[in-house]
């Protein structure tokens, strides 16, 4: 198979419509030799004589594939032929139309449909649409056939290295968003809307996270290329009966039915890591008393922090008037108790938006919080990276909030260094606030006696080290009671594991 074929699965799901598709595999499935049995060719003549008819090839699609490629190599309308490809999958119709896509059990190019890769014998129908008199050619209709769900090859959105802004939690009406109807009344919230105020907040990115479905895939693939700015990253808000964790990278099935014996909130974990996918401990904090059934973490007596790749630090539904407002602190005590252990959980942010971007009061709407984070390009394994890696801040308030960067030497939040006994380590602190909140560095959880001053957006901290474990974080706070810090970092690690 050659480098541009395989280049070409490099769209996610609209290889057809979008020209700058990139390679990018970090974070993902692991290299792997090419199974041959998955590699499948189809070739045939294309002459005049077959004009205005049909050709029909087979091929067998084995046991257990979740995923197809596709792509038609001919001459070419250019050349005087004009060739589509039919799909029939054993039982029925599959979609007609395109040179190159993709179909899976949760998603298709359109207009194929996704769904079961149904074994056994597949009919591919040539049809001849025009050929010029005297055009003569060959096809060869290349299929790459894949076991898992996810595609190897990922969008670029930017390939820029920068910070990233976006939102880790949003829900659709698919579950369950609900906003108003052209005649105002309380309906499932459209996709679109939800993506559309994420677009006007000038996001980069955004995980819908819909619970327990995989419903919603499709859509994001079809729409992703009008969105060419805003990075639709596959997530899903597994919805269990003792808490809720949000999965990130992929759109594979995970289940949701963990029970305290048998598969528990672990074996969740190990499901989604096996996908390649990272995890998040949602608003661990709702009582248990049937106001918010398993909102709260009822898994806390046997959850593996190792197994969780992020907490969701700072998460945005609030009702206001009512109980359904995050308690003072929101969720960073449970995150600071997991690096008081020396784990290293990134601290998130989650909008959880529920109304497609309506907003209520100020505290509404997607990206309040925004989850800022450092990545190597927009796209969804980078973004995955940057968040395991820890290199992310969080603005409360949304988007327009001021940046708050901790950084020394070359070092930046989520980062380790090594300061050996009696070493001297100098951090630095950049913001760009012009509200006058308060910088507030947190030594392993505690305020230090002396808090530094911001002057021209820039402060630094002198510490010595003990030659101890620590973790230092640095927040801007505006002085409400109770409120949320303004913007928070991740911490720098020293003497880390
Ligand atoms: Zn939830
Ligand atoms: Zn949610």
């Amino acid at each position: 198979m050659s480098s541009a074929f395989l280049r070409s699965f490099a769209c996610f799901l609209v290889m057809a419509v979008l020209s700058s598709c990139a390679v990018s595999l970090a974070g993902q499935a692991p290299a792997s030799a090419p199974d041959p049995s998955l590699e499948i060719e189809l070739h045939g003549t294309i002459t005049p004589e077959k004009i205005g008819t049909h050709e029909t090839q087979t091929f067998q699609m084995p046991q257990g594939i979740q995923r197809m490629d596709v792509e038609l190599d001919s001459p070419g309308f250019q050349k005087g032929m004009y060739v589509t490809v039919g799909m029939f999958d054993p039982e029925r119709y599959r979609g007609e139309g395109r040179a190159r896509f993709s179909i899976s059990t949760v998603t298709a190019t359109g207009p194929y449909m996704p769904g079961p890769l149904v074994p056994g014998t597949w009919k591919v129908s040539f049809g001849f649409n025009y050929i010029a008199p005297e055009a003569h050619g060959e096809y060869t209709l290349h299929i790459h056939l894949s076991r898992q769900l996810d595609p190897v090859h990922y969008m670029v959105l930017n390939p820029k290295p920068g910070w990233y802004m976006g939102d880790l939690h949003s829900h659709t009406g698919n579950t369950d968003a609900v906003c108003k109807s052209q005649a105002g009344k309380d309906v499932p919230c459209p996709v679109w809307k939800l993506l559309e105020a994420a677009a006007s907040q000038k996001l980069d990115f955004l995980a819908v996270t819909d619970h327990n479905t995989q419903v919603t895939f499709n859509e994001l693939g079809e729409v992703q290329p009008y969105f060419d700015k805003l990075l639709l990253i596959a997530g899903e808000e597994v919805t269990t009966v003792r808490g809720h964790t949000n999965v990130w990278g992929t759109m594979g099935f995970l289940d949701y039915r963990a029970a305290e014996h048998g598969f528990t909130v672990n074996d969740l974990f190990d499901q989604a890591h096996a996908q390649h996918a990272l995890v998040s401990i949602n608003h661990w904090y709702w009582p248990w008393d049937g106001r918010c059934p398993g909102c709260g973490w009822g898994w806390a007596p046997i959850t593996d922090y190792s197994k969780v790749d992020a907490i969701e630090v700072i998460n945005g539904y609030h009702e206001h008037g009512s109980w359904f407002t995050p308690p003072a602190g929101n969720g960073i005590p449970l995150w600071e108790q997991q690096l008081a252990k020396g784990l290293r959980p990134t601290g998130v942010g989650g909008g959880d938006e529920h109304r497609g971007g309506e907003q209520l009061s100020s505290h509404d709407g997607v990206g309040i919080p925004t989850t800022v984070v450092y990545a190597r390009e927009l796209s969804q394994p980078a973004i995955l990276e940057g968040i395991k890696a820890g290199h992310v801040y969080i603005k409360t308030h949304g988007p327009d909030g001021p940046e708050l960067l901790l950084t020394t030497g070359s070092a930046m939040m989520g980062d380790a260094i090594k300061a050996a006994k009696g070493a001297q380590v100098d951090f630095s602190i950049r913001t760009n606030d012009h509200s006058g909140a308060q910088l507030r560095l947190y030594l392993d959880g505690k305020p230090i006696a002396t808090q530094p001053a911001v002057s021209d957006g820039a402060a630094s901290f002198q510490w010595t080290s003990d030659g101890g474990r620590h973790w230092i974080r640095a927040e801007l706070v505006d002085g409400t009671p109770g409120d949320d810090p303004v913007v928070l970092t991740n911490p720098i690690y020293l003497n880390w594991r």
